[in-house]
């Protein structure tokens, strides 16, 4: 599972920080991800459960920011939120004449509460 390794790099990172910035114990999280890149909230929220155990993040609030498909379309000249996963077309003039902007973001730490 690729959450597995992606929660782990999360969680060395947030230990390298707290060995800086001097703080022991994170209440919450707030993480990021494209809703087409594969990654699935509910796997990202069990590899969290389990290695976080033991560590200064173990018992934080998990929050999540899913960022949308969003596509660029050439006639309408504007980026376009997409309402589904995928589309072949506009949603705004049908025109095919368009390419993928957004939504295959990976996964990023937004903000963290300390204490
Ligand atoms: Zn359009």
């Amino acid at each position: 599972m690729h959450e597995l390794s992606l929660i782990q790099s999360l969680l060395t990172i947030v230990e390298q920080y707290a060995g800086r910035e001097k703080f022991s114990r994170v209440r919450s999280l707030k993480l990021s991800f494209g809703r087409l890149s594969c990654l699935d909230r509910k796997s990202l929220e069990f590899a969290f459960s389990v290695q976080s155990a033991a560590t200064i993040v173990e018992g934080a609030a998990l929050d999540f920011e899913i960022l949308p498909a969003r596509i660029y379309c050439f006639s309408c000249e504007e980026d376009i939120v997409l309402p589904g996963a995928l589309a072949e077309y506009c949603p705004r003039c049908q025109g095919q004449d368009i390419v993928l902007s957004g939504g295959t973001e990976e996964l990023k730490l937004l903000e963290m509460d300390v204490d």
